[in-house]
């Protein structure tokens, strides 16, 4: 029942029949050394993760994150996650932490030590930042250039994109591009003027009355939150759609919300310093709706 709580894990091959895991976690204080200096996860972000919610005491999206994280293995070629060992390193974490209130949960893979015989795996719980002011107020957002063109993931396929990787410090440095320009997040676009993500989050807009977001063709990721967002869309009768949205677009939706698994919904109330309608009414029932999720 305490925060930060932190487990290393030995992992097992994706093929291993192994189903008592217990052995192969480690709890660690949290303020003591745990990696090695020689981690390529440290030292050259070679590795993936996954940050999910755990709200009152249960875990929200498990599937999906374990899946995009197998995905990430798969574009990085690191090997591929056992999902039922993720699955009780998860379940084994959330049973032994405060089971109220909201906590972000993250999970990582790296390639380990150089030469090292195998990968490092880790989970660190911490309790998560009160997000209900923004939730509340919304965020102010500037587009900024990604520097590459649609299609890139398909031409280009060593740049990762479409991976969750360790490697977040260029979208560090647009968040505080964003900063710099009085707003508070980003909204990345490609050369050629297409919608992609934010650097922590999905990209959902109302055009005409459908809900919108960019195909998650490989350059982007497939948000979870997105998806549970469309899930309680279909439920409530509404359109909603994978496609290609232009800058253009945007600049003329109903709404327009980022959307991530802590965070959770929050509406873009600015855009490139100009006022962006927002929805607040649909914003709150969609947050009530997110943070009731039981698995
Ligand atoms: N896109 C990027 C680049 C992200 O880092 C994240 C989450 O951290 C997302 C999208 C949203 O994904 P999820 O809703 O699964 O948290």
């Amino acid at each position: 029942m305490r925060l930060p709580f932190t487990l290393l894990i030995d992992p097992v091959p994706a093929d291993s029949l192994q189903q008592d895991f217990a052995d192969t976690f480690h709890e660690m204080d949290s303020s003591a050394p745990a990696l090695r200096v020689g981690e390529l996860s440290t030292q050259r972000g070679d590795g993936i993760f996954e940050t999910l919610a755990v709200v009152n005491g249960h875990p929200q999206e498990v599937g999906p994150h374990i899946s995009r994280l197998r995905n990430s293995a798969r574009i990085c070629e690191l090997p591929l996650p056992n999902a039922e060992q993720w699955r009780a390193a998860i379940a084994y974490a959330v049973e032994r932490i405060p089971q109220r209130g909201e906590i972000a949960l993250k999970f990582v893979l790296s390639r380990g030590v150089e030469h090292g015989p195998a990968p490092t795996a880790w989970l660190h719980a911490v309790a998560a930042a009160d997000f209900s002011v923004v939730r509340g107020n919304g965020v102010r957002v500037i587009t900024l250039d990604r520097g590459y063109p649609r299609g890139v993931a398909e031409k280009a396929p060593w740049l990762l994109m479409g991976a969750k990787t360790l490697s977040y410090a260029v979208n560090m440095a647009a968040l505080r591009e964003a900063r710099r320009r009085g707003a508070d997040d980003t909204i990345f676009l490609t050369t050629d003027g297409f919608v992609m993500e934010g650097p922590t989050s999905s990209v959902v807009l109302r055009i005409n009355g459908e809900y919108v977001t960019p195909a998650p063709s490989g350059a982007i990721l497939h948000g979870t939150t997105q998806q549970s967002m469309f899930d309680y869309l279909r439920t409530q009768g509404m359109v909603v759609e994978y496609r290609d949205v232009t800058v253009e677009e945007l600049r003329q939706a109903d709404a327009a919300w980022l959307v991530s698994s802590v965070r959770l919904a929050v509406s873009v109330v600015a855009l490139d310093g100009e006022p962006f309608p927002a929805d607040q009414t649909l914003t709150e029932t969609l947050n009530k709706y997110l943070l009731a999720r039981t698995t």
